[in-house]
C-alpha cells in the first residue's frame, strides 16, 4: 500500500508539532521515523493511524484519501485497517492470547474464517501452544509477539509501529528485530517504525527519515544517512562524528588509520580516553583546545599517549543540504 501525506501539520497549542509535511511511502517499503525525543515521529504516525486529527494537509492509502482538512474528510482508525504495535503492547489482560489476536478481527467485523486466521498469525509468531494463556503469563518477547500477531491478523497492507521494542532488553531486543522484520517481509507488509535508536533504525530500514523539531532533515536509504548526511544534526545524531571544521568537513571514526598511506592528511594527536567496547577499544583523542575526536583500535592506549591519526581525503564528508 503506498502512503501519501501532503502537506500535514499539527500543533497543540503554542508547540508546533509537525511543520509542514510531504511524504510517500511506496508499497512493500520498511521505512523508519527517527529523531530525539519530541521531534514529532509518533504524532506523525498517529495521524496516519487515525488516533490524530492533523490541522492541514492531506493523507492517501493508495487511491483513497483517508483525510483532507480543507475536504472535511476523516475517516476513523478502525476503518483504515491497519495495523499497529504499541511500546507497551497494549494487551487485554482479562483475555487469552487466542481472544487478544482475534479482538482486532472482531472489532472490525473480519469473523469469516477466524479461527484459521488467529492461528495463522499465532503460529507466525511463533506462540503456538500458548493460545489459552493470559499475558501476565508470558514473558515480555511473548507479550510483544502477541501485539505482532494481533496486528497481521488482520492482513494490514500497513502497519505501524511506535517504539515496539523498547520495553525490553538489549538481547531480546536484537533478536526480536530480526524476527519482526522476517515477518513484515514475508508477509510483504509496508511499514513505518517509530525509533529514537540509531542503530534499530539502521539495520532495519529501507528508507530513514531523520526528524528533528517536527520536521524531516533528510531522509534516504541507511547507507546515504550514514556517509552522506546532508544536515550536522543527521551526522551527529546516526552514528559517530569527528569535525575537521564544526558543521561542515566530516569524517567517521572507522575512516582514521593508525598507518599512513600514500596521500593521506595526518593529524597528531593526544589519547585522552580509553574504553573497551568488547570487539574494540574507543580511543577519545583531543586534538587542540576545542577539537575532539573518536578513533577504534584493537589495542589499548594510555591516556596522555601522542599519538597521530591518518586518512584518505576522499573519506572526509562536507554535509551539505
Ligand atoms: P518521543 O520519542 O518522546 O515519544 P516524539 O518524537 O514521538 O517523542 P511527539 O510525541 O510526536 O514526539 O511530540 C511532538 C511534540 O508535540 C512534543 O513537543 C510534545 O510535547 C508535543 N505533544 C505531543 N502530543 C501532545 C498533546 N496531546 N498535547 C500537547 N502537546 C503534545
Amino acid at each position: 500500500m503506498d502512503l501519501i501525506v501532503k502537506q500535514v501539520t499539527k500543533s497543540f497549542g503554542a508547540t508546533q508539532a509537525l511543520q509542514p509535511l510531504d511524504l510517500h511511502i511506496r508499497s512493500g517499503e520498511f521505512t523508519t521515523l527517527l529523531g530525539p525525543s519530541g521531534c514529532g515521529k509518533t504524532t506523525l504516525l498517529r495521524m496516519i493511524a487515525g488516533l490524530e486529527t492533523p490541522d492541514s494537509g492531506e493523507i492517501w492509502l493508495d487511491e483513497e484519501c483517508v483525510f483532507s482538512a480543507e475536504k472535511g474528510v476523516f475517516k476513523p482508525v478502525h476503518k483504515r485497517m491497519l495495523g499497529m504495535v504499541f511500546q507497551d503492547f497494549a494487551l487485554w489482560p482479562h483475555l487469552t492470547v487466542y481472544e487478544n489476536v482475534a479482538f482486532g478481527l472482531k472489532a472490525t467485523k473480519q469473523t469469516n474464517g477466524m479461527r484459521e486466521r488467529v492461528m495463522d498469525a499465532i503460529e507466525a509468531v511463533r506462540l503456538h501452544g500458548l493460545e489459552q494463556r493470559y499475558p501476565n503469563q508470558l514473558s515480555g518477547g511473548q507479550q510483544q509477539r502477541v501485539a505482532f500477531a494481533r496486528a497481521i491478523a488482520v492482513e494490514p497492507k500497513l502497519i505501524l509501529f511506535d517504539e515496539p521494542l523498547s520495553a525490553l532488553d538489549a538481547l531480546l531486543r536484537e533478536e526480536m528485530r530480526a524476527e519482526l522484520l522476517q515477518l513484515v517481509q514475508s508477509r510483504g507488509l509496508t511499514a513505518i517504525y517509530v525509533t529514537h535508536d540509531q542503530l534499530e533504525a539502521m539495520s532495519m530500514s529501507d528508507r530513514i527519515l531523520v526528524m528533528q523539531g517536527g520536521k524531516v532533515l533528510q531522509q534516504g536509504p541507511p547507507e546515504t544517512i550514514y556517509n552522506r548526511p546532508t544536515e550536522p544534526f543527521v551526522a551527529k545524531f546516526v552514528g559517530k562524528s569527528n569535525w575537521l571544521k564544526p558543521d561542515e568537513l566530516m569524517i567517521r571514526p572507522e575512516k582514521l588509520r593508525w598507518k599512513e598511506q600514500t596521500g593521506d592528511m595526518t593529524w597528531p594527536a593526544v589519547v585522552e580516553r580509553v574504553s573497551y567496547m568488547g570487539d574494540r577499544y574507543e580511543i577519545t583523542l583531543r586534538l587542540d583546545d576545542e577539537t575532539i575526536w573518536l578513533a577504534y583500535h584493537d589495542r589499548r592506549f594510555q591516556a596522555g599517549d601522542h599519538v597521530a591519526v591518518y586518512a584518505s581525503p576522499d573519506d572526509i564528508h562536507s554535509v551539505r543540504p
